[in-house]
């Protein structure tokens, strides 16, 4: 399949969801750098002006040109990554990823397990408006969940934890929210990324988001619907004692704070991320 064949799903649209992180990037490592599209995070790997860097995921739909000028802000006008990583598919991770690839002509690669909702052969669960939790939580029947059709354009990530174009960080199958999530961590200095494994902040909820509220939560409540799986890959995490850590969702977070949180997000984790009712709640 052509480049030009790819497509998102059919539900997908804008999603009017704004915080006060939008727009803002952090340099967390100087190779290490987050950028906030709305209410979701991006990471530029690589040092400034490096001509080899690495996206990990494509943001909210309607948001490439956003992520090209920060990209090109800090690697220099014309730059392009290597290829873009996804964590996995949700249409804010992937939102922005067609236009991207149409515009860079980089691969990107996933977790063989999300393949299957990354080339239009399955629609994710739908949204869980019941579950129990905040505003956004209710809204969510409006998130896009059908799948998105990258084609040939989206390859599956080498078996053993290698990343493509990243030699020193590794994949770690991390499923639960959804049954290909990955993280990526990087031994030397203990730098993880999350994805939606865990989040720094209550994503179910309106004004946490708004104003990013830091609070360790499990993944967005109303997109999880392996529990089990979910608390498992948390303790995964938690067992690499990270120092540095960007989620998908909510401010970065470092230290003393990172190791506490994670500890009680896994001693706590059927308490603090799993909703007390829902239709994926077993
Ligand atoms: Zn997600
Ligand atoms: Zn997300």
């Amino acid at each position: 399949m052509k480049i030009e064949e790819n497509h998102y799903g059919s539900d997908y649209t804008f999603i009017p969801a704004i915080s006060v992180a939008h727009g803002t990037g952090t340099e967390i490592l100087p190779d290490l750098y987050c950028y906030t599209v709305q209410i979701v995070n991006i990471c530029l790997i690589g040092l400034p002006n490096a001509a080899d860097f690495i996206l990990v995921d494509a943001g909210m739909p309607r948001s490439a040109d956003e992520i090209i000028a920060a990209a090109e802000k800090r690697f220099g006008s014309n730059s392009r990554p290597k290829a873009i990583i996804l964590t996995h598919g949700h249409f804010d991770h992937v939102g922005a990823v067609i236009e991207l690839i149409r515009y860079w002509r980089i691969p990107v690669y996933a977790h063989p397990a999300e393949l299957p909702y990354l080339t239009g052969k399955k629609s994710y669960p739908a949204p869980d408006s019941s579950v129990e939790g905040g505003m956004i939580a209710k809204v969510s029947a409006l998130f896009p969940n059908e799948p998105i059709d990258l084609g040939s354009s989206v390859q599956p990530l080498p078996s053993g934890g290698m990343v493509p174009h990243l030699p020193e960080f590794r994949w770690i199958h991390t499923p639960g929210h959804t049954p290909g999530h990955i993280s990526l961590f990087r031994e030397k200095d203990r730098a993880l990324i999350a994805g939606d494994a865990f989040v720094t902040v209550r994503q179910d909820q309106l004004f946490k988001v708004l104003t990013q509220k830091l609070e360790f939560s499990g993944p967005p409540r109303y997109f999880t619907n392996d529990w089990e799986k979910a608390k498992e890959s948390v303790r995964k995490l938690a067992t690499l004692h990270p120092k540095v850590a960007v989620t998908g969702h909510g401010k970065p977070v470092t230290g003393e704070q990172l190791r506490a949180g994670l500890i009680q997000l896994v001693r706590d984790f059927d308490h603090i991320a799993v909703p007390d009712y829902g239709k994926y709640i077993q």
